[in-house]
């Protein structure tokens, strides 16, 4: 763990309850003071600034860890498209978050405009209707990753 990376702070600091996914290289969450509800996180296990310090099986395994978490987003959330985004302004510690943008998403804030909306929200949500998506995506991960899209 880098000492002052934010990142790292709110990984070591995950409740099981949280953690939708984890293996060597990534750990999947939904953080309920971070993003807005759906939002998933897929962060890398060890510190890295980006795309261009990953290592070999970080290299090798994101492909399927955002396949994964993108259809259990979409399948858990009903989104007609689901987001990918990774900046690294904020906190130097390279993570991706899938939003989902559902149909009823207003033309004008979807794309950039709804990501930015989403990523700076503070919302009311509730801690139940939060425990209950994490187990719908938890499951819906589980069973995309025994069996990967063949479309
Ligand atoms: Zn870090």
């Amino acid at each position: 763990m880098n000492d002052v990376c934010n990142m790292c702070v709110i990984a070591d600091a995950l409740p099981d309850e949280l953690i939708l996914r984890s293996s060597d290289e990534w750990i999947v969450y939904s953080h309920p003071e971070y993003g807005h509800s759906g939002a998933v996180f897929i962060q890398a296990r060890r510190h890295v600034e980006g795309l261009w310090h990953l290592d070999r099986a970080q290299t090798d395994t994101l492909g399927v860890m955002l396949q994964t978490t993108a259809a259990a987003v979409k399948d858990v959330t009903s989104a007609e498209r689901v987001y990918a985004v990774s900046f690294g302004e904020q906190d130097l510690h390279f993570h991706v978050v899938m939003l989902p943008r559902t149909v009823d998403s207003p033309g004008a804030k979807r794309g950039a405009l709804l990501v930015a909306e989403r990523l700076g929200q503070k919302e009311k949500r509730s801690k139940k209707a939060d425990a209950a998506t994490l187990d719908q995506l938890r499951s819906s991960l589980g069973s995309h990753v025994d069996k990967p899209s063949q479309d």
